[in-house]
């Protein structure tokens, strides 16, 4: 029995039709990645699945551990142990990284987490992430560079500790070295019940990530599902093969 089961998504935004029909199913501990053109739907697959209201299902059915939730609310969501990474667009002085995720903590998991324990679990992880000591002390986003926002992602998933982790470009915009620690960050949480989501255009995660399945999602289907090979595929030759032989249909 499936973790996620997506049978016939079809999405509309602001009465475009965005998803046109995609299917996708995940098992407890597996690695899946999705790949694709832009503008082809990544996103929209990743909003939906949180519940975001701006994208209406219009036929289909999202199951989470053998339940319907197309209908259900984003905060349902998360405290079912659905996550997706989220960059904060603005600065928001006056709350600490620590705060914020303790706040996010309780919320999810409906504990109330202890000062002194959550900050432990936070040094733990933090320390996975080669991240200073400091950073739980600084206001969310306040000065952050490109890549401590990427590793805030991770070490957001990895406090949450939920059972699908969704990560959408998380890798894009990284030098090598943290796209190597974000990688390892991704490996320590995962584990044989948890699975992940990850949408990416880079090779170099995947080689870090060994993934169990790679889909090419493409004008709001997945068109194509393979192993590692189907990326060094697209890596070589891009998305025109796939374009060409599934345009038609
Ligand atoms: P991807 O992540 O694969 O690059 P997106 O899911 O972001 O693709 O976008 C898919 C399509 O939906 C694009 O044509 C994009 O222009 C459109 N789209 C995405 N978000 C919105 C939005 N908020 N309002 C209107 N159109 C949108
Ligand atoms: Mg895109
Ligand atoms: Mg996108």
């Amino acid at each position: 029995n499936n973790l996620l089961s997506i049978n016939n998504l079809k999405v509309n935004i602001e009465d475009k039709e965005i998803l046109k029909g995609l299917n996708l199913h995940i098992d407890h501990g597996e690695i899946h990645i999705i790949m694709g053109p832009n503008g082809g739907g990544k996103s929209t697959l990743a909003y939906t699945l949180m519940g975001h209201p701006k994208y209406e299902i219009i036929d289909g059915e999202i199951e989470f551990e053998g339940e319907l939730i197309n209908d259900l609310a984003p905060d349902k969501r998360a405290r079912k142990g659905i996550f997706l990474s989220f960059q904060y667009p603005e600065e928001i002085p006056g709350v600490t990284v620590e705060e914020f995720l303790r706040t996010a903590k309780t919320s999810v998991s409906g504990e109330t987490q202890k000062l002194i324990p959550f900050k432990k679990l936070l040094k733990e992880k933090m320390e996975q992430l080669e991240m200073k000591d400091e950073y739980a002390s600084r206001y969310l986003n306040l000065g952050f560079s490109g890549g401590e926002k990427k590793k805030n992602e991770i070490l957001q998933m990895s406090t949450l500790d939920p059972k699908l982790a969704i990560l959408d470009e998380t890798d894009s915009g990284l030098d090598v070295d943290a796209i190597r620690i974000v990688a390892e960050g991704v490996k320590n949480f995962k584990n044989e019940k948890n699975s992940i989501l990850v949408i990416t255009h880079y090779n170099k995660l995947l080689d870090y990530l060994q993934p169990d399945y790679i889909h090419i999602l493409l004008d709001g289907k997945i068109v194509k599902t393979g192993g590692i090979e189907l990326a060094k595929e697209i890596d070589e030759r891009g998305y025109e093969n796939i374009k060409a032989e599934f345009s038609s249909k």
